[in-house]
């Protein structure tokens, strides 16, 4: 598939950009067992705009976290490029990095790991401002107590320890840290899986509030379709380790082309009563593949139930069907 430098719907280069890229891990397999290569991520290609959210969904294992790992520079691809506008970051200086690092930030799934318990609120909001230089007494302090406020927590927290608070409360003060100064972009990997059902909709909402109202890019990571539905202007379905559909969320969900996007979304309820008893399910059989041993062909064959000969020889690449920019890795896809 090819992929533009600069993107093809603005002209300009997005703000991050992933190009052909891949990751392979050498893992021991069996206590003291050979080591094997393990593709989590293969091929990757895809492009984040300024103020955009994009939501990456797929099973635990099919490598969507490991390409938000990529993204943040935490991670280097074995093969391909990660871009911030339109420049490679593997060619970035140590100061370069550094202010990428400002400027994309990250929220991970657990906040009570990704938090220092043995600081207060207010010495793990300051941090990111002494690290990066940009501490600056009072100023700080009225933009720490504005994070708060942009969050839903009292001025009262900043002298507490995150293990005060409860899951979604801790997961507040991740996400005001990550806000603190002023990021472009946020990468948040399963930001509500550790929580309480009824706390993970304010926690998407929160979210999507902020992102609107700072206009700031986010890719979303989460194997919560109906979430990433309601948060994301575009979308990627990952299936072993490659995006196997991709294009507007609004196209993806309405005339999905893959089978394994058409199962996914079959399996989510539908509100309305009648809808839900009449609408037609399609059950996954199996397990996921392992990413040491991938079938050949198309990973997906051993559970797809339109799968063919061609399918279990020849691996499908992504084009575009159906909608413009729905792209699709499937033979049989029209
Ligand atoms: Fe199924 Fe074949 Fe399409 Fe793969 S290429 S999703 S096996 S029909």
């Amino acid at each position: 598939m090819k992929v533009a430098q600069a993107d093809d719907r603005t002209g300009k280069a997005p703000l991050l950009a992933a190009e052909n890229v891949s990751k392979t891990f050498h893992a021991r397999r069996g206590g003291l067992g050979r080591k094997v290569a393990v593709a989590a991520v293969s091929q990757v290609n895809l492009q984040i705009d300024r103020g955009e959210t994009f939501g990456m969904v797929g099973e635990t294992g099919s490598g969507k976290s490991t390409v938000g790992r990529l993204l943040l520079a935490l991670e280097r691809p074995t093969s391909g490029q990660v871009r911030l506008d339109g420049r490679p970051i593997e060619r970035f200086s140590r100061p370069e990095l550094k202010k990428m690092r400002r400027r994309v930030q990250v929220v991970f799934q657990d906040p009570y790991e990704s938090l220092n318990p043995y600081m207060t609120v207010e010495e793990i909001l300051e941090e990111p401002f002494r690290i990066h230089g940009m501490y600056e007494g009072s100023g700080t302090a009225a933009r720490i107590r504005r994070l708060l406020d942009l969050v839903g927590l009292p001025v009262t927290a900043l002298t507490r320890s995150p293990g005060e608070f409860s899951g979604g409360q801790q997961q507040r003060i991740a996400i005001a840290r990550a806000l603190s100064l002023d990021a472009d972009m946020l990468v948040a990997d399963e930001p509500t899986a550790a929580l309480d059902v009824s706390i993970q909709a304010q926690i998407l909402n929160l979210l999507l509030d902020i992102q609107k109202e700072q206009h700031m890019a986010m890719l979303l990571i989460s194997h919560n379709l109906l979430a990433v539905r309601h948060m994301s202007a575009r979308l990627g379905v990952m299936y072993a380790g490659r995006i196997v559909e991709m294009g507007k969320a609004e196209d993806v969900y309405r005339t999905p082309k893959h089978p394994y996007t058409i199962a996914l979304l079959s399996a989510i309820p539908v509100a309305n009563p009648r809808r839900e008893r009449a609408r037609q399910r399609v059950a996954i059989t199996g397990e996921a593949p392992d990413p040491a041993h991938l079938p050949t062909g198309c990973a997906f064959h051993p559970r797809c139930w339109l799968a063919e000969e061609r399918c279990r020889v020849e691996r499908p690449e992504l084009r575009e069907v159906g909608a413009p920019g729905q792209v699709v890795a499937c033979h049989l896809a029209k």
